[in-house]
């Protein structure tokens, strides 16, 4: 049994069940035996490995996105360019090699993280030493002026809650305990005037998620781009809606059930990206998928500029790191990509 097990049971066993959204609140983020506050998930000897850290073409690519999108909208003297939840800083270093070359982008942007543990904010410290970096807890900090942002495997990590949808209205997805253990269960059956729009579309029986830090973070981000310009990117797993149970636990590279060891696996769940769209106070992207998107952007002609200076064992793994980023079997269609941009457009390249 974990420490936050423990901990967990006593707080139910005084207070009562807590919601979905709490325990996976408490198991990533518990200050002392929180997930993410207590080690770099990252790579091979970690739980799970991102898009950043399988090959350095893709934060090029999302590096040319950003900065190609920063000249269309006329390259603004001064900006923020930011990441949310940058895990070991290696997507920004990449964004930040990428952009070297072009002209006032670096001398403008003024760099902020937003990532709320301290672990990483010290692997992110080492990560971009090279470069000026401001850290942020809240995207409340997000100064007054252009804004290009990226975020990518952030929204999964946010809490989600989940309810059953039953003939007298939803119950909501319950920790619990059972004989001493954690347990899932189900509240009290309810109308809940949050889920009446997904009456059309589902049964009895069906499980809908809905993410409460989702939209406060597209409408805060989407104020400052349709105040001040810019562009932000959000790519994740997911789709436009969210569908079914999608809440998972992953430790060293493996599923386990949920329940299992709180704090000691990474807990996500598929984004509902509809959400965020529907959240953002200016104009949206088509929900476009990441291998598509980084076609658009070039990593094919980037990965063949690269492979000329490869060979052997590390030419293989160069090809199936490109083939990992974009094809359908593998991350191209299950990870999406959604841009939010002002209403006076144009969408940052690689969205139609
Ligand atoms: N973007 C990185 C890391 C993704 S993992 C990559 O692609 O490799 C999720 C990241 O979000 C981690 O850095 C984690 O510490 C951070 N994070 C999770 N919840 C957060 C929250 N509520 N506020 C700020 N950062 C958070």
């Amino acid at each position: 049994m974990t420490a936050l097990a423990g901990i967990l049971q006593a707080r139910i066993a005084a207070t009562g069940p807590i919601t979905m959204a709490q325990y996976m609140a408490e198991c990533l983020l518990h200050p002392e035996h929180g997930y993410y506050s207590t080690r770099d998930p990252f790579g091979v000897a970690g739980d799970f490995t991102t898009a950043p850290e399988i090959s350095q073409m893709f934060g090029e690519m999302i590096g040319l996105c950003l900065a190609q999108s920063w000249l269309d909208q006329g390259a603004p003297a001064a900006f923020t360019l930011a990441e949310i939840g940058p895990g070991r800083g290696t997507l920004m270093a990449d964004i930040l090699r990428a952009t070297k070359a072009v002209p006032g982008f670096h001398a403008a942007a003024s760099l902020l993280l937003v990532e709320a543990s301290p672990v990483l904010r010290d692997v992110q410290r080492k990560t971009l030493a090279a470069y000026e970096v401001q850290w942020a807890d809240e995207l409340s900090a997000l100064p007054d002026q252009p804004l290009w942002l990226v975020a990518n495997e952030f929204i999964d990590a946010l809490p989600v809650r989940q309810f059953q949808r039953d003939a007298h209205g939803w119950r909501e997805v319950q920790v619990a305990l059972k004989g001493g253990e954690l347990s899932l269960g189900l509240s009290a059956a309810a109308p809940i005037a949050l889920l009446q729009h997904r009456l059309a579309d589902t049964r009895p029986g069906d499980i809908v998620e809905v993410c409460p830090a989702a939209a406060p973070v597209a409408e805060q981000v989407g104020a400052v781009i349709r105040d001040h310009g810019g562009a932000a990117l959000f790519i994740d797993y997911g789709g436009w809606h969210s569908v079914g149970d999608t809440v998972q636990a992953l430790r060293a590279h493996k599923m386990e059930d949920i329940l299992a060891s709180p704090g000691e696996a990474d807990l996500t769940a598929h984004v509902d990206f509809e959400t965020l769209a529907l959240a953002a106070p200016c104009a949206h992207s088509v929900l476009t998928g990441q291998g598509v998107f980084l076609e658009r952007l070039g990593i094919t002609a980037r990965a063949q500029c690269l492979a000329t200076k490869l060979s052997g064992a590390a030419l293989e793994s160069h090809i199936a790191a490109h083939r990992r980023l974009t094809h359908p079997d593998e991350m191209g269609s299950l990870f999406k990509t959604l841009a939010l941009y002002p209403d006076a457009g144009p969408p940052p390249p690689g969205f139609e």
